[in-house]
């Protein structure tokens, strides 16, 4: 039974984007605009070049942000902030998924690249507000974003958590191989499963359903 390998678990560490709520509720679509225009206006790069940019900062710097601080000194603040600023009329409140993150033994702790306040944004219209114990941002790692192994050991430091009683839920496949290497119990949550030609060994479980999952760990 998959609740067998979570008995140990006392820490239950959430992602919020795509993980906490649907990708079909398509919150990037509108962070990535404001991602895209904040490089053109702040780099004075065309909509093509900001592009370009973007993609090879997360995929060498683990998100624009980072690539932004390190080559161009971005001040992250006021760029957080800026690309945070969404509507979140996409996001429908999840009582059922409410229901059993209230029934996890232990605490719940929320653990974004984004920022805190735009987790608790994100949590009030899914109906999640006041289920968790934490809510870190990237601001709390920093500015160092998942997948840094420093983020996470910032982050864990600060709450207290160990990690070897403790499980990760994350739709960025990138943002388990730490929580795996540090001894967690690891769960991918997206529609699809990893293709075959993609390294998985630190992928303990996937889940298309998070609430599905959840039910089947605790008797609630
Ligand atoms: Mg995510």
């Amino acid at each position: 039974m998959v609740a067998d390998h979570f008995t140990h678990v006392s820490d239950w560490v959430f992602d919020l984007d795509n993980t906490l709520y649907p990708p079909a509720a398509r919150l990037f679509d509108q962070i990535e605009v404001r991602m895209t225009n904040w490089v053109m206006r702040e780099l004075g790069v065309d909509q093509p070049e900001a592009n370009r940019l973007r993609s090879t900062y997360w995929r060498e710097h683990g998100t624009t942000l980072a690539g932004l601080m390190r080559l161009h000194d971005v001040d992250p603040a006021p760029y957080l902030h800026d690309v945070h600023d969404i509507s979140f009329d996409s996001l429908t409140p999840d009582p059922e998924l409410a229901r059993h993150i209230q029934a996890l033994p232990g605490r719940c702790i929320v653990y974004t690249n984004g920022t805190a306040p735009y987790a608790e944004q994100v949590l009030a219209a899914r109906g999640l507000s006041g289920l968790f114990d934490a809510i870190y941002g990237v601001e709390h790692a920093d500015f160092h974003p998942k997948p840094d192994r420093a983020a996470f050991d910032t982050v864990f430091t600060r709450d207290g958590l160990s990690p070897k009683r403790a499980a990760m839920f994350e739709d960025d496949p990138r943002n388990l191989a730490v929580p795996h290497a540090l001894g967690m119990r690891t769960v991918h949550v997206a529609p699809e499963a990893l293709p075959s030609t993609v390294p998985t060994d630190h992928i303990h479980h996937h889940t298309d359903d998070l609430t599905g999952f959840l039910a089947r760990l605790v008797n609630s």
